[in-house]
């Protein structure tokens, strides 16, 4: 296992980020009421993000806009603009005061078909514009399981280094165990942190500013076990799906992330 930095010295250097995955999930009225309590409540110290529906963009950036609370998408176009019906340009998204979109989730890659070099541009094209890409990896289960953890998120992360080469410094990883997510069963924060270190390892051997890049874990993440997660020295905050969408649960989450 790769040896890393003791926690209190990550936190010196990289400020933790916590992000709301809401997927296909809420309505006008149930995200006025979840955006209520955000901002109500005090969120610790550090940054928090939400990640919602593009629909919603214009009412979460009316309610979210000048304070704490940034505010991002699920996914972009890797074009920047033309005939791409159904698709969303990271311009446009820019246009909505994102601070943050999702790049290659996993439910994107193994629904639309997405590969590592169509992730690479759609974070290529979101750097473009201003916003910062919040890049997903991870394994399945049966690759987990045959021992291919590493070769498939090193092959994941790779796709974006090659692309992106020095501009992959103002990217933010996202480590999600695809067997991890939405299932209830997360990873212990040994075998977070053993990926986590791996992939600051190889962010490393690329010549990226590996000590300040945020590599966020999710999967499955909840108010009884985010501690012990970020707790770990390699481990710079979460991705939150089904948590983000109860307020107490996600503001737990925020603040338990230091
Ligand atoms: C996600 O959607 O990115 C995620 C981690 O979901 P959950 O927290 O529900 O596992």
């Amino acid at each position: 296992m790769v040896s890393a930095a003791p926690a209190s010295q990550r936190a010196a250097k990289r400020r933790s980020l916590v992000v709301g995955n809401w997927k296909m999930n809420g309505s006008a009225a149930s995200n006025e009421a979840l955006l209520a309590a955000l901002k109500a409540a005090p969120l610790g110290d550090a940054e928090v993000s939400v990640c919602v529906p593009a629909v919603y963009l214009h009412d979460v950036a009316d309610s979210l806009h000048g304070g704490a609370v940034h505010w991002g998408a699920q996914d972009c176009s890797s074009h920047e603009s033309g005939a791409y019906t159904g698709e969303i340009s990271a311009a446009m998204l820019a246009e909505f005061g994102c601070c943050h979109v999702i790049v290659g989730h996993s439910e994107r890659r193994a629904l639309h078909g997405e590969s590592d070099a169509l992730v690479a541009k759609k974070a290529a094209m979101a750097l473009k514009h201003g916003l910062v890409p919040i890049l997903c990896v991870g394994e399945t289960l049966a690759e987990r399981e045959a021992g291919q953890t590493e070769a498939v998120v090193g092959r994941q992360l790779g796709a974006a280094i090659e692309l992106l080469d020095k501009r992959i410094d103002g990217v933010v990883i996202a480590y999600e165990p695809v067997w991890a997510i939405g299932t209830g069963k997360t990873a212990s924060p040994a075998e977070a942190q053993a990926v986590h270190a791996f992939l600051r390892k190889t962010l490393a051997a690329a010549g990226a500013a590996s000590g300040s890049l945020r590599i966020l874990y999710g999967g499955s993440v909840k108010a009884d076990n985010a501690a012990q997660l970020f707790a770990e020295s390699d481990i710079d905050g979460g991705l939150i799906g089904g948590a983000s969408l109860k307020a107490a649960d996600f503001i737990a989450i925020c603040r338990a992330a230091r």
